[in-house]
């Protein structure tokens, strides 16, 4: 029977195999064989493991009926009290089960298991028995070589499972998932040159061959090759696993060839699989490969469950095939390596690196614009009020008519794409009904391609692209492409916003995330309220500015690291030796600034050598490699208002107090006194 493979509504739902496959690739799953098991589904495994059985041990014979109950009873207990768990097998093999739901109405869960508990007694005659009874002497030798883990640590992996898999669909799990998918399309995006630089048609089989197999781990796939005048219609294998050439019938043609037709189908082995020579497919994925309206074959997958995306950017890779094909057929060989450069291979693999929103708005439209062969587009994002769209990024037009465009919700093209929610694919913008208008002197062509982007429902941007290369026109698996791929660059932004969001946070706070202390942002501000304070209340104010004595030697002597410790150390020491009511800062650097409110500079002078008497006493690291043995620190007093009446000027003053105890030899206290200045002004 043939049948159209299911529509593809919901992108941003993962099938219960991208959920496996998804968690495969999590790092602190990988030392276990997993499995999972849907209400709906029944168990899935991993593909190329031969999980006949129904658990996840690694030892196949083990798991055979004998561990059936045992799994099955875990498996209701887990679905039933909705709660993680750990259980033995037969042979004393540990396994983690994780209930979850994938949807609101269906219940899933991950098995986990092919390890062995530390005390688990190779020797005992009910393993030798259990051995005998299944006939298999290697048992325990296979028993042996599994990694030990103990039931505690499958007890933690159950619980971070589960906490990954809390809110299924939700954010954990699908931004993994996105991830996997972005890096997926950058391996395809890298390849798609590739398939340009072929130069014969051997090297575009090899190419999908080799694509297929290492990206999306499907080594069964063939293309079926029109007849032409020259050649019979043939089925041939990509790569090794199909020996020969099989010719076809009439009846097989017309089947497999019906791709042209479709976008893609789906064949059953009594379609006509079951009768071809060294196939032996159950079932087959057969995508079109055609080029504008050039017919060129079909590229059939044999007995692969794919996911919908990752079957559009095969999809994309079979175009890209016969777009090559195409050109090598007709001998019009363009030169399209100049056009896809170093550079864009350079571009997707950094892709999902970039932390700067207008970087990655450019990026974005830079590589869809490649990837449907687009000359021209915008990427429009909407203003704070909600009412403008402005160009965050352009391809081929004026920067300077990008810089001062603005259209209005509702209004032109992309206007509209918001106000309705829809995307639009329009072959001819002077005769479609939805957009009608002229077409604008900077377009070659009549076609166009414009969706929006949202983030949580809500619509934030509109990718546009035009001008498509050839003068071609835009299609549905352009839109179908764009519209899949959608959902990841949202995903992309919203995390570049995010982490922007969290600089400007930090720009905005005032504490220094090294010592805790507060930073110099909230001392400036503070001093401003404690200076009207005391002139208010006619109380004096001291600052003592410290520095510690020859901290770059100690870096460069006992690495940044000790370096940062010691800058810990000594944020501790301030806050021990300094009075409840003082307010300790660090200034920058090494240099920390204490604030001491209703303070007389000789009371200060007393709080300065307590603290740098417990700088010299403390032991750091290394300390006794510097010149002098030890670590210690200079400081400079000032205090309002004699020696200044604003934040700046006592700082200042401070700091010039500071120098003078450097310049005197360190690791001592200066008060400051007016001379200083003339001093310094006539040493300057
Ligand atoms: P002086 O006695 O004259 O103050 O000499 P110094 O070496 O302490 O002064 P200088 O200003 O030349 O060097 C300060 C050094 O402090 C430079 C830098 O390596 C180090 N430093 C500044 N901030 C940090 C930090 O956050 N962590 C670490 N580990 N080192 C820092
Ligand atoms: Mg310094
Ligand atoms: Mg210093």
């Amino acid at each position: 029977m043939v049948h159209e493979h299911p529509p593809m509504d919901d992108l941003t739902t993962l099938s219960p195999a991208e959920v496996l496959e998804t968690l495969e690739s999590v790092p602190f799953l990988a030392p276990y064989a997993l499995a999972l098991y849907c209400e709906t589904r029944g168990l899935i495994c991993p593909e190329g493991q031969h999980f006949k059985l129904f658990g996840p041990c690694s030892h196949s014979l083990l798991c055979d009926d004998q561990c059936r109950p045992i799994h099955e009873n875990a498996l209701s207990q887990a679905i039933t009290r909705n709660e993680p768990g750990v259980f033995r097998c037969k042979s004393g093999l540990l396994n983690f089960i994780v209930p979850f739901k994938l949807t609101r109405s269906q219940t899933c869960c991950l098995l986990g298991g092919g390890v062995r508990a530390p005390e688990l007694d190779l020797s005992t005659s009910k393993l030798l028995s259990l051995a005998r009874e299944i006939n298999d002497p290697g048992l325990v030798e296979d028993i042996e070589k599994l990694p030990i883990h103990s039931e505690e640590d499958l007890q933690v992996v159950a619980g971070r499972v589960a906490q990954l898999m809390d809110g299924t669909q939700g954010d954990n799990l699908l931004r993994l998932a996105f991830e996997k998918t972005m890096m997926r399309l950058n391996a395809v995006t890298g390849m798609l040159p590739e398939f340009d630089r072929a130069t014969n048609v051997e090297q575009i089989f090899q190419l999908l061959g080799e694509t297929l197999t290492v990206l999306f781990d499907l080594p069964r796939a063939a293309v079926i090759l029109a007849a032409d005048a020259a050649r019979k219609p043939v089925l041939r294998g990509l790569g090794q696993w199909l020996e020969q050439t099989v010719s076809l019938s009439e009846e097989q043609i017309g089947l497999l060839l019906r791709a042209q037709e479709r976008r893609h189908f789906f064949l059953e082995e009594e379609d006509c699989l079951g009768q071809l020579p060294g196939v032996k497919g159950e079932s087959a994925n057969c995508l079109p490969l055609v080029y504008g309206n050039r017919s060129l074959g079909t590229l059939a997958l044999f007995d692969a469950d794919l996911a919908p995306r990752d079957l559009l950017l095969i999809e994309l890779l079979a175009g890209r095939a016969a777009m090559r094909m195409a050109s090598l057929e007709s001998e019009r060989e363009q030169s399209l390596e100049a056009r896809i450069s170093a550079q864009i291979i350079q571009m997707v693999s950094d892709f999902s690196l970039l932390d700067q929103r207008e970087a990655l708005f450019s990026r974005i439209l830079d590589l869809t614009a490649e990837l449907l062969c687009a000359s021209k587009g915008s990427l429009m994002v909407l203003d704070e009020d909600g009412e403008h769209l402005f160009i965050a990024a352009g391809k081929g037009m004026n920067p300077e008519l990008a810089r001062n465009m603005r259209v209005r919700v509702g209004s032109g093209i992309a206007g509209r794409v918001v106000s309705s929610g829809h995307s639009l694919l329009v072959n001819d913008i002077e005769k479609d009904d939805r957009v009608r208008s002229a077409n604008r002197p900077r377009f070659r062509t009549k076609s166009f391609l414009s969706i929006p982007l949202r983030v949580r429902g809500e619509i934030f941007a509109v990718l546009n692209l035009s001008d498509k290369e050839n003068q071609a026109t835009f299609d549905e698996t352009d839109l179908r492409i764009l519209s899949a791929f959608a959902p990841h660059f949202s995903a992309l932004i919203e995390r570049t916003t995010s982490l922007e969001h969290a600089a400007a946070m930090e720009e905005l706070s005032i504490t220094d995330p090294l010592t805790g202390l507060y930073n110099r942002r909230f001392l400036e501000r503070r001093m401003e309220e404690e200076i009207s304070r005391s002139l208010r209340q006619s109380l004096s104010l001291t600052i003592i500015m410290l520095d510690l004595d020859n901290f770059k030697h100690y870096n460069d002597l006992c690495g940044h690291l000790a370096g940062d410790k010691a800058l810990k150390r000594t944020a501790r020491i301030l806050r021990h030796s300094a009075r409840e009511m003082d307010i300790v800062t660090r200034f920058g650097g090494e240099e920390f600034c204490i604030l001491l409110p209703a303070t007389s500079k000789k009371e200060s002078l007393l709080v300065a050598e307590r603290i740098r008497h417990a700088i010299e006493k403390e032991s750091f690291f290394r300390e006794q490699h510097l010149p002098t043995g030890k670590l210690t620190a200079s400081m400079g007093l000032a205090s309002f208002p004699v020696d200044g009446n604003t934040a700046r000027t006592l700082i200042n003053a401070a700091d010039i107090a500071l120098y003078r105890a450097k310049s005197a030899g360190r690791n001592r206290s200066v008060v400051f006194e007016p001379s200083f200045r003339g001093d310094q002004a006539s040493s300057a």
